[in-house]
């Protein structure tokens, strides 16, 4: 499996689908502690991300054009992953190829910039919990020698345990803080919608093979 533009393609339209599927449970998810719109959100954010695609652009182009997309949602969840998609562009743009080393490389760095963009820290109760130790355990696969679909499939394992642990804690940042207690034993919306991006990347990478 390479990430190619057109995997990049075929995970963004698959990914606009489950996330259409699951809005009302997301926007449950953030009406517990927040304003319950992160599911109506992630909708106009792929939908634009989708709409944004073109048949000509190169992997490094379309996740720019993702990420101007992305950024145009408002809320706090369209600048972080505009972001986080952004410095996976430029990561692309500076590797020759599109192996799963690089691709480990761009998720370091998009992981990178939700830490920068969200001020936030591993167990703040949001998408960095499944995000960090998802980069993390793709590139520890890589280094091991890993397929591209075995790395996702170790960064999807470590996403799912990421966003269970993150469940157990209270909220910390953003418009949920006011409602901590309210948020224990519920999943965060953001780690929730970024846990099901992994799922998603894991059934096209095995579906690609
Ligand atoms: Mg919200």
């Amino acid at each position: 499996m390479t990430l190619d533009a057109a995997a990049a393609r075929t995970f963004f339209s698959e990914l606009l689908r489950q996330i259409e599927l699951h809005q009302v449970l997301l926007d449950r998810l953030d009406a517990v502690a927040g304003d319950g719109d992160h599911g109506a959100t992630m909708v106009v954010g792929m939908r634009a991300v989708v709409a944004a695609q073109r048949e000509d652009a190169s992997l490094p182009e379309l996740l720019r054009l993702a990420a101007e997309a992305f950024s145009s949602v408002g809320g706090s969840i369209g600048p972080l992953w505009g972001t986080a998609l952004l410095r996976a562009a430029r990561a692309a743009e500076e590797q020759t190829g599109a192996d799963v080393e690089n691709v480990a490389v761009m998720l370091t760095e998009a992981v990178q910039g939700l830490r920068d963009r969200g001020r936030s820290e591993l167990g703040d109760k949001t998408l960095l919990d499944v995000m960090e130790p998802a980069a993390v355990a793709f590139a520890a696969a890589v280094r091991s020698g890993a397929t591209g679909p075995k790395a996702i499939d170790c960064a999807l394992e470590a996403a799912q345990q990421g966003l269970a642990e993150s469940a157990r804690l209270p909220a910390r940042r953003g418009r949920a803080r006011r409602l901590q207690a309210r948020s224990v034993g519920v999943d965060d919306p953001g780690a929730a919608s970024a846990c099901l991006a992994w799922e998603t990347a894991a059934r096209v990478a095995a579906a690609a093979v």
